[in-house]
């Protein structure tokens, strides 16, 4: 049984804190005339009145994503991306040079890049073989100044889904918080952890719209948690941390979640063809399987590869020299036709 206590993860300044208190915040709303904030009430540079503090708790764009995602407003967090709630749950947890975070690579960079900023400790426990959690050496791994534990499913870069036995097992044996990053659950077959938000008091889970909505350039993540850990965020955030035009935008781009849907489709075939095709090739050897937008692919020998891409103008990632990713090359499903030119170039290279 977990024994989670959020008081026991959350630094003792943070919760000795005041937070800033907002004009927005002392005062919610509109009225005729507002002379609280210090902005400018004769104009704007731009024709929108922008010249008014954004809503700091979102509250409008949290009513869309409640609905969308069947969960109450007052468990989501919204950030300037997924990196914004990824630094901020690392600064409310952890004393610089005390505590520490578990990570698991091969996975996405930004939780070890966070941490270092922060100065707290990174400890690392590989994923398997098969890139699978190892939650042996990671229960193993725990110590008294373990206050995270980051993540990611599916996976970046590998591409595939964590056993949820794992999840849950870890989920279960840790005190501190599990964050889930789920950046790419839009595209897997398997379901959401979301649900299981009222089971386990000390997961977090992140998304973002910057995959399957299509909407990276206005950098937008959310955290999804139980409502104290979301306080903890909002009490440390940035007060106005997501600009009007964000909030704007974003609450008009929900309303077209047919799209994404029919997106994700063609996302998803476009995969299968791309793998299938991927195969074909003698100096490829071996094309992971996949439940995100992307395709880990091993080949004879990345570097060549990745710099003869570059000539044919196509850019991939080249993830070779990541642990267990030896000779990868990380490459995104694009449109049909993009996908195409990258076989085209690739049959040039064959021969
Ligand atoms: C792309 C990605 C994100 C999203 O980052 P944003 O800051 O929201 O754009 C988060 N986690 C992983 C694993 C990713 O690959």
């Amino acid at each position: 049984m977990n024994t989670f206590d959020i008081n026991k993860v959350i630094r003792q300044n943070i919760q000795r804190m005041k937070p800033y208190s907002s004009a927005r915040s002392e005062f919610e709303g509109t009225t005729s005339v507002m002379l609280d904030a210090n902005e400018n009430s004769i104009g704007s540079t731009l024709s929108v009145p922008y010249n008014r503090y954004p809503d700091p708790l979102q509250k409008e764009l949290k009513k869309r994503i409640g609905q969308i995602k069947q969960i109450d407003p007052a468990n989501i967090f919204i950030g300037n991306g997924s990196d914004e709630p990824i630094d901020l749950l690392i600064r409310a947890t952890c004393d610089p040079g005390k505590h520490n975070i578990i990570i698991c690579p091969p996975t996405y960079g930004m939780y070890e890049v966070a941490a270092n900023i922060n100065d707290v400790a990174i400890k690392q426990v590989l994923l398997t073989e098969e890139y699978q959690l190892d939650t042996n050496a990671i229960l193993a791994t725990i110590d008294e100044g373990t206050r995270l534990i980051f993540l990611c499913s599916p996976n970046n870069p590998t591409g595939n889904v964590l056993k949820e036995k794992d999840i849950i097992s870890i989920l279960e044996s840790f005190p501190g918080i599990v964050v889930l990053d789920e950046a790419y659950i839009d595209f897997a077959e398997a379901s959401s952890f979301i649900n299981k938000l009222i089971d386990y008091p000390n997961l977090v889970i992140l998304q973002t719209f910057s995959k399957a909505w299509g909407l990276a350039g206005l950098r937008l993540g959310t955290a999804y948690a139980s409502e104290a850990i979301i306080s903890v965020l909002n009490k440390i955030k940035a007060p106005y941390n997501i600009g009007v035009l964000t909030q704007q935008s974003a609450i008009s781009a929900l309303t077209n979640e047919v799209d994404v849907h029919s997106w994700i489709a063609l996302i998803r075939q476009q995969r299968e063809t791309m793998t299938r095709e991927l195969r074909q090739f003698s100096f490829v050897e071996k094309v992971y399987p996949s439940d995100a937008n992307f395709l880990l692919t091993k080949v004879a020998d990345a570097d060549v590869l990745y710099n003869y891409l570059l000539t044919q103008n196509i850019v991939v990632r080249n993830r070779s020299n990541v642990p267990l990713c030896e000779n990868c090359l990380r490459i995104t499903i694009g449109t049909e036709q993009e996908n195409e030119l990258l076989l085209d170039a690739l049959k040039k290279y064959n021969s």
